[in-house]
């Protein structure tokens, strides 16, 4: 994004305090060249930061003592210098016969943060964090309520698609050793508001290994609140993520409340910036919505849903909607919708034509379900 247009952001991107320590600086926050010239830079073998690329991505490997292919005399320092610890694990909690695993992490600097990883029949699904907390404050979401402490550095954020990598290659989770199909931006934080870490992350996650993970570009969801001037420049990446827009209203009125970002982007601008990123990518966007009795999830709002969706001129099938059953949160005064309700809220949607379906809640029962993330001890 230009320079110029950077202070319309910058409210809620929220400048790090200067002289805050960074994070370690760890190989997945670097390029493959950057990786090399980081080890020149200290005196090492450039073509060492290869093998631990492989070691990392490749390998899956996190334990130093089986790296034997590095000089035992100069393994420690290499590994200091690209392959630090980021986080701590600090508890698990599994549901669904231990299938969804939720974890708690303790990151460089104290700050704690969540990542849920859910296993299918047919997939594996990482759900992971982009920043401490989060600033875009919507009264139904759990993170929402104790603001932002921090942006996650590229590293961090790939480092929780690793830890379940390797839990899932070492048969850790029943149904014996796969792989993680599925990255979804659905954790803590507003990944768009932590914009070029996670453009690092995504870039991580597909670039082939060892540079990166390997993953393909289909297989990573990037959800938003709807940071119009964000989604426009995340089309012009090359990566196509699937994008995700929380909308939960049709109506400007309704959103300010529930998504209060809306008041600086309208439900018009933020649908036509999804569509466009939609047409750009050849990518279907997901929209989301929380059902929320009595609040969101009337008839006459389903109809307007679709309106608003329609209004973009779209000829073709650029959107489906997936709708959330909301969770409990702490205090939160509104409860999911009334079957019934929501039943007649998805025959309204696709009597239109437009795709929807309604998300299972997984991990509701360990506090691991969308908006129920807040990281306590
Ligand atoms: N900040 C991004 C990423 C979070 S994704 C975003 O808002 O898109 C988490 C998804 O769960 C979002 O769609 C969010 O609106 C939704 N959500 C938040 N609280 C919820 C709750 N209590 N019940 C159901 N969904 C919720």
């Amino acid at each position: 994004m230009p320079d110029h247009e950077t202070p319309k952001l910058l409210p809620l991107v929220m400048e790090e305090p200067r002289g805050r320590k960074k994070p370690p600086r760890h190989l997945a926050d670097l390029t493959t060249a950057e990786r090399k010239e980081l080890l020149e830079e200290k005196g090492l073998p450039g073509f060492r930061a290869k093998q631990l690329s492989t070691h990392y991505f490749a390998r899956l490997v996190d334990d130093p003592e089986q790296m034997t292919d590095l000089p035992a005399g100069q393994r420690a320092e290499l590994v200091e210098a690209l392959l630090p610890g980021l986080m701590t694990p600090l508890r698990t909690m599994e549901a669904d016969k231990g299938t969804t695993v939720k974890t708690l992490w303790r990151l460089f600097d104290g700050a704690l943060v969540e990542s849920v990883l859910m296993r299918y029949p047919d997939r594996a699904t990482m759900c992971v964090s982009s920043q401490a907390g989060c600033g875009m404050a919507c009264p139904f979401c759990a993170t929402g309520q104790s603001g932002l402490q921090r942006n996650m550095s590229t590293a961090e954020i790939v480092e929780q698609v690793l830890a379940g990598a390797r839990a899932l290659a070492r048969g850790e989770v029943p149904g014996g050793p796969t792989r993680v199909s599925n990255v979804v931006f659905m954790g803590m934080g507003e990944p768009l508001a932590n914009y070029k870490a996670v453009v690092g992350a995504v870039r991580r996650l597909t670039d082939p290994t060892p540079d990166g993970l390997g993953m393909s570009a289909r297989g990573v969801t990037v959800s938003t609140v709807g940071l119009v001037p964000r989604i426009k420049q995340l089309a012009t990446e090359g990566v196509p993520v699937t994008l995700a827009l929380s909308l939960h209203a049709p109506d400007d009125e309704l959103r300010n409340e529930l998504v209060p970002i809306n008041t600086r982007f309208s439900v018009a601008e933020t649908v036509e910036a999804a569509f466009e990123y939609a047409e750009t990518t050849k990518r279907r966007v997901s929209i989301e919505y929380a059902m929320m009795r009595g609040i969101n999830d009337q008839a006459w709002r389903a109809d307007l849903l679709a309106d608003v969706l329609y209004a973009t001129g779209a000829d073709w099938g650029w959107v489906h909607v997936n709708l959330i059953p909301l969770n409990p949160t702490p205090g939160s005064k509104w409860t999911a919708s009334d079957p019934a309700d929501e039943r007649e809220f998805v025959r309204r949607l696709e009597a239109r034509g437009i795709p929807t379906t309604v998300r299972d809640t997984r991990g509701s029962d360990i506090d691991g379900a969308c908006g129920q993330l807040a990281a306590t001890e």
